[in-house]
């Protein structure tokens, strides 16, 4: 489905815009509050900026670098070439291990790559620990609508009714959000002392010491990483960072630009294994999954600087109205407009370019000055040149003016054509175009004619 289709549905949701847009409106002014705060705000954007560009420049040697020190770390590394062969992975961990269940660190790109799916073919059921993601799992006609509040477009009361028909099935929960927010921490912390494997995802892979980062405000997260036997952890190769210095910057910009906070409440850091202290068995699988076809492109490639703050998606006036769904992929709003048709393909997500009004609020609000605007100008460009060199009727109609105006004689010709072909002719040739437009009359006479008959041949 286009996102056009897409949005015209969910447009007609009224609640979903109410819930979106007084969502959005409150961490636009926290997080404004919170960037304003630091002095050097504008310099820690360009250094972010810089780290990811050189870190792009030097992936191949980055992840080197980084499997050799998870490996020296008593850490396992896998490589992924896409979800498929990421997913056969995890599930052959969970096998080995013999479990049928594992709990999950909130993490996009296992969304991306529909892990949860894979495993539940294979007979293991993926848990999702962070409460709003446990919210759209309990819903199966739910989707995720944000990066970072999947949830964002239900309500306290849509929750609590749902938690009501499910983990809490005949209990009153009340209104108050403590009460609703205790019915999930009941339902997982069974789960995070039983289950024996976890998965996560990555917020940053440190390359010089093989350490693996993760951010996150409930504290679901840290219990996954520290307490089952088996930790596994998927990562897209765009989060390797080359140095631990760079989490300084790094660590600054995410908090402020996503959840409006001065730092994450949950910070977790890990190299590999530490006899009697968490995981006794580590696993990274770097996956790939389109992003070096993403790499080769000059202008697309800072899509793979972003950091998942979702600071873009919250000043997108397109977003704001239609939603997350609509853009049919784990990525909503503006980075979802650009990586989404880059990591699927133009031919996936052809439309997915023009779901944007090109203002540049989000350009102004990355915290890794990613050009969003720029580069959604390149997309347009690059899906309307391979539109081209297909036959559609739009080409196949611009190949014609072209040949048609290519010399006088044919020129004369198209016009003479033209006037002849006018009417139903033309409108049953392009019936979209004059479903919302009235064809030009051509004129009885042109001027070539007129000079002709009053002055000759000229
Ligand atoms: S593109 Fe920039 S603002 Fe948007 S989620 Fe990524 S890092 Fe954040």
């Amino acid at each position: 489905m286009s996102f056009k289709t897409a949005a015209r549905e969910t447009l007609q949701d009224a609640q979903l815009r109410r819930n979106i847009g007084k969502a959005t409106t409150l961490i636009r002014e926290k997080r404004l509050r919170a960037v304003a705060e630091l002095p050097d705000w504008e310099r820690l954007r360009d250094a972010g900026e810089a780290i990811k560009a050189s870190a792009m420049a030097t992936l191949p040697e980055q992840l080197e670098r980084l499997e050799a020190a998870v490996t020296a770390a008593g850490g396992t590394v896998h490589w992924a070439r896409d979800g498929a062969e990421a997913n056969a992975i995890v599930a052959s961990i969970a096998k080995r291990v013999g479990t049928d269940e594992v709990i999950k660190v909130k993490s996009l790109a296992t969304d991306e790559i529909e892990l949860n799916e894979a495993l539940e073919a294979e007979g293991i059921h993926a848990l999702e620990t962070d409460l709003a993601e446990l919210i759209v799992q309990l819903n199966p006609d739910d989707k995720q609508s944000h990066i970072l509040v999947p949830a964002i477009h239900r309500n306290r009361a849509e929750i609590r009714a749902l938690f009501e028909q499910t983990i809490a099935r005949g209990q009153s929960l009340g209104n108050e959000a403590s009460a609703i927010a205790e019915a999930a921490r009941l339902h997982l912390r069974n789960k995070f002392l039983t289950v024996p494997m976890a998965v996560s995802g990555a917020n940053f892979g440190i390359a010089e010491t093989g350490t693996i980062g993760v951010v996150e405000s409930e504290g679901n997260g840290r219990m996954c990483l520290t307490l089952p036997r088996v930790l596994v952890t998927l990562m897209g190769i765009e989060k390797v960072l080359p140095s631990w210095q760079d989490l300084e910057v790094f660590l600054q910009l995410l908090p402020r630009s996503s959840t409006a906070e001065r730092m994450n409440p949950y910070t977790s850091l890990w190299t590999g294994v530490t006899p009697d202290d968490g995981p006794r068995e580590f696993h990274l699988i770097l996956l790939d999954g389109g992003r070096t076809q993403v790499l080769e492109d000059e202008v697309g490639r800072a899509a793979l600087h972003c950091i998942r703050c979702s600071a873009c998606l919250n000043v997108c006036p397109v977003y704001e109205r239609v939603g997350g769904q609509a853009y049919e992929s784990v990525y909503p709003g503006p980075i979802g407009a650009i990586l989404t048709p880059q990591l699927r393909g133009l031919d996936a997500a052809p439309s997915l370019p023009w779901a944007s009004t090109l203002c540049g609020a989000c350009y102004e609000v990355c915290p890794v000055k990613i050009d969003i605007p720029s580069i959604l100008i390149h997309l347009r460009g690059r899906v309307v040149r391979e539109e081209q060199s297909k036959l559609t009727p739009e080409a196949l109609a611009m190949k014609g003016m072209a040949a048609a105006f290519a010399t006088r004689r044919r020129y004369e010709a198209a016009q003479r054509l033209a006037r002849l072909g006018r009417g139903p002719l033309a409108k049953a040739a392009i019936p979209g175009w004059t479903a919302m437009r009235d064809l030009p009359e051509p004129p009885k006479e042109t001027f070539r004619d007129w000079w002709k008959r009053e002055r000759g041949e000229g």
